[in-house]
């Protein structure tokens, strides 16, 4: 079993605290489901992992490993910004030449992806023509393709329709029978929370709530319910002030 361990992990951007003082811990086998409201720093705990953003504070990763990028994946929410091959194929062996694998080595790579992520018989194919289920599936074949123990999935379904969310879905199922640790930042709740073992709720950078997944969405919708009485009562109070007059 692999962990990766974070201690008081923090990330200012221009003097605004963005991440606090995160501790927690990713562990293979888990899905992890990261919940929050927009801003409040659910990707960038993810471009930590993803070691594509500095902070301070401490990552702790297996000894034989050198760093978490070596470790972790990150898969956006536009598959279109990720995906840069011509056809199918292509685009799973583009991301595998810069590894230093042997061409057998590659092939033998992308078979099994693509296969794993049924998308064999679309190897031809140009990307563009994909359906969106299809390229976001691609783009995490691509990326699985690189052998991270850990994915990082960033509103990977954000940009489907039904179909391509359940498509997902069932890769991410798939993934967790590999052995591999997930982390799922989504609002599409109900989509996820039946993978998921773990919930972490993050609010201005900070995490208010770990544990137990239907425990953490019944806090988050809690939280969002405030949050809209709130808006709605400053709004309706600056009317009855007099200084606008609706009507
Ligand atoms: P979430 O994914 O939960 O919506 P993000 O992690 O994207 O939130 O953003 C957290 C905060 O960091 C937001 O206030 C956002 O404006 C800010 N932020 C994100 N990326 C940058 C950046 N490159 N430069 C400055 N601020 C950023
Ligand atoms: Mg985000």
């Amino acid at each position: 079993m692999l962990e990766i361990i974070l201690r008081n992990v923090t990330v200012n951007f221009s003097n605004k605290v963005v991440l606090d003082s995160i501790s927690t811990y990713f562990k293979s086998k888990e899905a992890v489901l990261v919940v929050g409201p927009n801003g409040s720093g659910k990707s960038t705990l993810l471009k930590v992992l993803a070691g594509i953003i500095e902070y301070s504070g401490e990552i702790i990763v297996p000894e034989n490993y050198l760093e978490v990028s070596d470790l972790t994946g990150y898969v956006f929410q536009n598959p279109e910004t990720q995906i840069i091959g011509s056809t199918v194929w292509e685009d799973v062996i583009f991301g595998l030449e810069n590894i230093g694998l042997s061409k057998d080595e590659m092939e033998e790579r992308a078979n099994y992806v693509l296969e794993l992520l049924e998308l064999s018989h679309l190897k031809d194919f140009d990307p563009y023509y994909l359906s969106g289920g299809q390229k976001q599936r691609l783009a995490i074949a691509s990326m699985l393709a690189l052998e991270p123990e850990f994915l990082l999935l960033d509103e990977v379904t954000a940009m489907l329709d039904k179909n391509g969310k359940k498509e997902v879905l069932l890769a991410v199922e798939k993934l967790k029978t590999l052995g591999k640790g997930i982390l799922v930042a989504t609002h599409e709740l109900n989509v996820f929370a039946p993978v998921c073992d773990r919930c972490i709720f993050i609010e201005d950078g900070r995490i208010i709530f770990e544990g137990d997944v239907h425990d953490g969405i019944k806090l988050y919708k809690e939280s969002a319910k405030n949050q809209y009485l709130s808006e709605k009562l400053q709004f309706e109070g600056r009317n009855l002030d007099g200084s606008v007059e609706i009507q």
